[in-house]
Order: C-alpha cells, then sequence, then structure tokens
C-alpha cells in the first residue's frame, strides 16, 4: 500500500504546485471514512482508493483528479455524503467524485433499459469532465488486477464482461493504449482462461526456443540506428496473450504461422528521424509486406500517431516496429492525459478532434426516442461487434455480435450446417435460434435426414449461412416448378387427347429454346412457356385443330386470349353473354376475370368493344362519372356450361418445401386447371402469388378455393379483383 507521504512525493515529482493539503485530507478523509472494511482479498479497503490514485500518478494527473481517486468510493460506500465531500474539498472535487459515483452505480444494473438510460449518464458525466472517465477507468484497473479474490464466479464474469465491452474501448477511444491493452488482458483471463493458458504456454515454450530474444532483439536495433546516426530510445515487448488471439482470430491464422508476437517501439528527437529510421529498419531486414501503415501523416481518430511496419527480425522472426517521437509516445501511451488542457471550458486543438465522438454520441442521445435505441447506437460506436465461441475441441469460431447457433454450424462447414437439427451450448441443449455471447462452446448435433430450413433465414446473420440456405431453397424451388410444369402439361396434352412422353418432349427441346427437359418443365410451371406451345411443338396436329385466332395469342395475356379465342370461334350466336350490341366486339377483363354466376357489367370503349366486368371489380369506380358506357349483361347459362373460363386467385403460402406441389395437386383433385402461375412476392417464409385457374363457373372456383384454404401450406386464398 502506498503511503501518505509517498503519494504526495510522486505527485510532486511531475506537478510541484500540487495541492498537497488537498491531497492529504482527502487520504485522511477516505481512511477514516472507510474503517475496517475489507477487501475479497481481505486487505483494508482503503488500500483501493490508494492504488486506484497511485495508477493515476502514471498518467500526472491533477490535484483534484488525485484527491477524487482517493475518494470515489466514499458516497457509494460509507456514510459519507456528497455535501461532506464539497464542504471538504470544495465544488470541483465533489462534483467529479458524484461523476465517479454515477458510473459505479451502472455496475448494479442489469435491466437493458436502465443500462442505457445509466449509459447517458456516463457519457454526459464524461463530457462534463473527462476526469470522471479517468479515475474510473483507474478503478477498474484495479479491481480487475484483483479479480481474482472475489469468490462468485458469475460476479467475477460479470465485471470482466463489462471490462472487455465497456471500459476496454472507452480507454481506447480516448487514446489511453496502455490500459486498454491490461484491462483486455485481466478480462481475456477471466472470460475464456484456457484460450489464454494455451496462448502463454505457446509463449514460453518460443522463448524457450529462442532464448531470451526480445533484449536481444533491443540491442541490435539500437546498435544498427546508432551505426546510421539515429539517436533513439528502443522498447520492446511481447504483445499481450489477448492481443496475440486477436490477431490469430482476425487474420484466420493458427499459433503456428503466427510469428510477430514481438513489438518494439523506436523513439526518436524527430518526425524526421522517424522517416530515417524506418528506412534504416528497411535497408536492414527484410520487409513483411503490407504492413507498413504511416500514421504521423494520417493520425488515427483518437490523435494517435506513429510509423508501423513489420519486419524479419534479427533472427528472421516477424517483429513489428512501431516509430515515433517522444511526444507522440506519451500521446499513444497516456492518450487524452498527455494534454493538459483536459477541464472542461479550455478545449485545445487535440481536445476537439479527441472528443469529437463523444459529441456525436452526445447527438444520437439529444434525438434518440428511447433507450433501446440509444443503446443500439453506442454498441455501434463503442462495443465490439464480433462474437468469439468454440467447438468442443477447442477450436475458435470467430462470429458476427448476433450471430446463432446455425452461423456457427455453417461457420464450421457447410455440410454441419446444413444438416443441424440443434445445438448444445456449454453442454445445454438450445434452440436453433439461440444468439451466442462470446466464449460459448458449441456443439452442433446433425442428422443427416435433415435440410436447410428456409425459416433459418429470419435469423442468420453470416453470408454464408444465408447464402447455403438460400441455394438449397432456389434448388428445392426448380423442383416444385418442375413438377408443377409437369402436371400442367399433363393435363394440356389430355385435354387435346395426346401422350405426353419423354421422347416427344426431348425432341422439341431446340426448337423452345430450352437446355434439358426439367429446364422445360420449370419454364412452364414458372409459367414462362405455354403448355399449348409445348402441345403443339410436339404435335403440330394439335396445331390445326384450333388454328382460329391463334395468331394474336402471345400479345395478350394468356387467360384473356383464351376467351376471347373462344368466344370468336362459337361467332356471335355462340357467346355465353346476353345484352350485348350485335357486331360489337366482347372480352374479359383481365383485372376481375368474371366468372359464369358473377354478376356483371360491361364497359363500352370505342374501337375496341365491350370489357366485361364482374359488378364489384375496383376497376369500375374510374367510369362512375360516364354511365352511358355502362352496360347490363347477364350470362347465358346454356352456352357459358359450355366452355372453361379463367377465374384468377391471390394465393399467400408457406415458403416450404413441398407447399408447391401441394397446391396444384389440391388444384388437380378438384377438377380445376392452372392456366398461368405468377409469383409477385418472395419472402423468405412466404409466397404471394396470382394463380389463373381454368373452371366451368364461379361455384366451381369457390369450391376449389375452399379446398385451398383447408391445406395447411396455404395461409390465405382469395378470388382477386383487380
Ligand atoms: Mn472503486
Amino acid at each position: 500500500m502506498i503511503r501518505q507521504f509517498e503519494l504526495v512525493e510522486r505527485v510532486k515529482a511531475y506537478d510541484p504546485n500540487a495541492d498537497e493539503v488537498g491531497i492529504n485530507g482527502a487520504y485522511v478523509f477516505a481512511m477514516k471514512a472507510h474503517g475496517s472494511q475489507l477487501r475479497a482479498s481481505g486487505d483494508p479497503y482503503f488500500s483501493h482508493p490508494i492504488e486506484v490514485a497511485g495508477i493515476l500518478t502514471n498518467y500526472r494527473v491533477d490535484s483534484a483528479t488525485i484527491e477524487t481517486a482517493l475518494l470515489h468510493d466514499t458516497i457509494e460506500d460509507t456514510p459519507a455524503t456528497l455535501d461532506d465531500i464539497k464542504s471538504h474539498f470544495g465544488n470541483e472535487v465533489a462534483q467529479l467524485v458524484d461523476g465517479v459515483t454515477k458510473l459505479t452505480r451502472i455496475e448494479y444494473q442489469s435491466d437493458r433499459e436502465k443500462q442505457a438510460e445509466n449509459f447517458r449518464k456516463l457519457v454526459l458525466a464524461m463530457s462534463e469532465d473527462i476526469r470522471v472517465l479517468l479515475v474510473k477507468l483507474a478503478d477498474r484497473l484495479h479491481n480487475m488486477r484483483t479479480l481474482h479474490y472475489i469468490k462468485k464466479d458469475e460476479k467475477r464474469r460479470r465485471i470482466a464482461m463489462e471490462t472487455m465491452e465497456i471500459y476496454a474501448p472507452l480507454a481506447e477511444r480516448i487514446g489511453m493504449q496502455e490500459i486498454k491493452t491490461e484491462l483486455e488482458d485481466l478480462a481475456f483471463a477471466e472470460i475464456n482462461p484456457e484460450a489464454r493458458r494455451a496462448v502463454v504456454k505457446r509463449l514460453e515454450t518460443l522463448r524457450d526456443q529462442g532464448g531470451e530474444l526480445v533484449p536481444k532483439i533491443i540491442g541490435e536495433l539500437s546498435e544498427t540506428l546508432k551505426e546510421n546516426g539515429i539517436e533513439a530510445e528502443v522498447h520492446g515487448r511481447e504483445k499481450t496473450p489477448y492481443s496475440i488471439w486477436r490477431k490469430m482470430q482476425k487474420h484466420d491464422v493458427g499459433f503456428e504461422q503466427l510469428s510477430d508476437i514481438m513489438a518494439f517501439r523506436i523513439i526518436v528527437n524527430s518526425i524526421e528521424d522517424c522517416y530515417k529510421a524506418l528506412g534504416v529498419a528497411h535497408n536492414a531486414y527484410r520487409v513483411v509486406p503490407g504492413r507498413f501503415k504511416d500514421y504521423i501523416s494520417m493520425p488515427k481518430p483518437n490523435g494517435y500517431q506513429s510509423l508501423h511496419t513489420g519486419v524479419f527480425g534479427p533472427h528472421q522472426q516477424r517483429i513489428e516496429l512501431q516509430i515515433r517521437t517522444r511526444k507522440m509516445h506519451e500521446v499513444g501511451e497516456f492518450g487524452v492525459a498527455a494534454h493538459w488542457n483536459y477541464k472542461q471550458g479550455i478545449p485545445n486543438q487535440d481536445g476537439v478532434t479527441q472528443y469529437r465522438w463523444l459529441r456525436e454520441l452526445l447527438d444520437i442521445l439529444e434525438h434518440a426516442a428511447d433507450p433501446e435505441e440509444v443503446l443500439e447506437h453506442s454498441k455501434m460506436e463503442m462495443f465490439q461487434d464480433q462474437v468469439f465461441c468454440f467447438t468442443p475441441r477447442g477450436d475458435l469460431i470467430n462470429l458476427p455480435r448476433g450471430a446463432t447457433t446455425v452461423d456457427f454450424a455453417y461457420a464450421v462447414h457447410s455440410e454441419v450446417g446444413d444438416h443441424c437439427v440443434g445445438a448444445k451450448i456449454n453442454g445445454k441443449m438450445m434452440p436453433l435460434r439461440t444468439e451466442l455471447r462470446n466464449g460459448d462452446q458449441v456443439e452442433i448435433v446433425t442428422s443427416k435426414a435433415q435440410t436447410p430450413n428456409p425459416t433459418w433465414e429470419r435469423f442468420v446473420v453470416t453470408g454464408k449461412a444465408r447464402a447455403r440456405i438460400r441455394r438449397f431453397v432456389r434448388l428445392q424451388e426448380r423442383e416444385e416448378y418442375e413438377k408443377l410444369g409437369r402436371s400442367i402439361l399433363l393435363r394440356t396434352f389430355k385435354e387435346a387427347d395426346f401422350d405426353l412422353t419423354d421422347k416427344g418432349i426431348s425432341g422439341v427441346l431446340k426448337k423452345l429454346g430450352q437446355s434439358t427437359e426439367e429446364d422445360l418443365y420449370v419454364a412452364v410451371g414458372l409459367g414462362h412457356l405455354p403448355g399449348r406451345d409445348v402441345l403443339e411443338a410436339v404435335y403440330p396436329r394439335a396445331k390445326k385443330q384450333t388454328k382460329k385466332g391463334q395468331d394474336d395469342e402471345r400479345v395478350v395475356p394468356l387467360a384473356e386470349a383464351r376467351n376471347r379465342k373462344r368466344s370468336r370461334e362459337k361467332g356471335e350466336g355462340g357467346v355465353p353473354i346476353q345484352g350485348l350490341i350485335p357486331g360489337m366486339a366482347m372480352h374479359f377483363a383481365g383485372c376481375c376475370h368474371p366468372l359464369p354466376g358473377d354478376r356483371i357489367v360491361g364497359i363500352v370503349t370505342t374501337g375496341r368493344g365491350v370489357t366485361v366486368h364482374t359488378i364489384d371489380c375496383d376497376t369500375l369506380e374510374g367510369y362512375g362519372d360516364e354511365p352511358e358506357r355502362w352496360l347490363d349483361l347477364a350470362w347465358d347459362r346454356d352456352e357459358a356450361q359450355h366452355e372453361l373460363h379463367v377465374g384468377r386467385v391471390h394465393v399467400t403460402v408457406a415458403n416450404a418445401p413441398g407447399s408447391l406441389g401441394d397446391l396444384s395437386t389440391m388444384i388437380a383433385k378438384n377438377d380445376g386447371n392452372i392456366s398461368n402461375l405468377k409469383i409477385i412476392n418472395r419472402s423468405t417464409d412466404f409466397f404471394d402469388m396470382l394463380i389463373d385457374v381454368e373452371v366451368r363457373d364461379v361455384k366451381h372456383l369457390t369450391d376449389i378455393i375452399a379446398a385451398l384454404r383447408a391445406s395447411p401450406a396455404v395461409n390465405s386464398v382469395e378470388r382477386s379483383r383487380g
């Protein structure tokens, strides 16, 4: 434990004008307030605020910040009040302590909405005074260093997760690289101890093999730079297990391939020397391609400046070099604390750029309606967007946040994804849609019989999973259309008294522009190729039978054409409609598809004759002002019963295997014939389509609709009315 005079000495070493009385007062006040309280480690509680203050002296913070560090837990954990602190230490310190206290309270909320609200407080507090955040980060750092003393697993894990997700990114955002790195590694040790142990063990092995490489390389680098007339200070370190781990995931490499586990910093006197040192390094060692980054001319958003490069070092291992000036080094390590003007009201030039993200976040907060939204935004801003999970063998699977077990399955292997039926997360059976969390161990249960389910698309987030599911669904759809096309053709051929044979079909593929028989059936099923065309291609005789009126069939919708054709064939006497003006052409409206039994009305259009609509067709509204064009019509029952009419239904059907097949079977069973089919909307779970069915009359169509409604695959069926 740092003693009172030591702490004052440390502060005075960098700030001769430090408020000695204030710091001494805070030390004593806190010691008295915490009294005999103990930490989980068994140490007196008071050791904690002193350590926090000690950490902050490394960042050369001002006296008010040191006092705040000493007092930071007194309001939350002791009988002391904010007023007590205000009267002893003044407004500035009281406000800072209040800010830290608010941040501390965040830990006691787990409910998401409350977190967002507190998060808002956190951000507001930070923006009021960045020193609050400095104290909070130092507080969290000390708590993480002593995390292992906490007995409850769940509590340790929660604190570690919070550190990883909130505090480490915050430290990074304000440029406090050193704190960020340590926080992450400490959290990693709690969240994924096995992985960390594996990395540490591997590091030890490498060290045993290569001896103490870091000091050797420092010596060689220093020598080389000196020979070239550059005055430099060289520091070297192994990267932390967590940063090595991250790199393994990011570049998807195993430990064997990952050799740049050492990083060296070359600190020089001027920007010019930075580039000179870079030249020396690139001359002396082989360069690792693609690793050079110039953050001096293009600083990072948090103000970080440095030259980065990768070389094969003196012993042929890949090493990372960071070259920078002393000033840049301080900014890089201490972040915002390196600038002394961080108090509110005196923003310096750097301060402005550094806190722009904070201002942006505040903007979002001001304009966001609900806390959930705030949380979403803030996540985007500062939370890591990845989750790291493991296979039972311990292989790491790296997924975007929000990924589910199905994403995991596809990430392991496409086959595993295609056949997955369930998942065990940390040994417990969970639904496939379960979102994965950092560190989850996931075991996928597969079955040969399983195939990708279109509904999975609703909850997968990775491109790979989505692409595989879609591909499968497309293939399956093709099969459905193929079946449908085959049944349409069977019917068309049968009606015309011809046989549908494989030989017949394969003989006309070229003529109809199809590569395979399957393609032909699919084209018919999709409605791209009329069944009649296939019939006539196979049996040219069939064409002669119906030659009359065939000429314009291609340019008008199939359904309408059939009716027109039939009307003409029969001549005026055979028209199934009463009330027409003799000599005037008649056709059925494509919007409402009138059927015998419907109440109907005709609309006269000069040059085009009479269009027959059902009385409730929406299109009629457009003619409301022109009563002279309306014609009262009625069906001629005797004539109408001799022919088939096309009715159109709007069907919503589940996007599931077999549902299209069910649909066509159901219509055929009820003596209907699909003459055209058009998909108007396709989502992951449902199809919306228009189906033209040849029927005798409205009752026949109603029977078919009733039958379709009874089918489990069908969500809804309505007669289409324009
Ligand atoms: Mn604390």
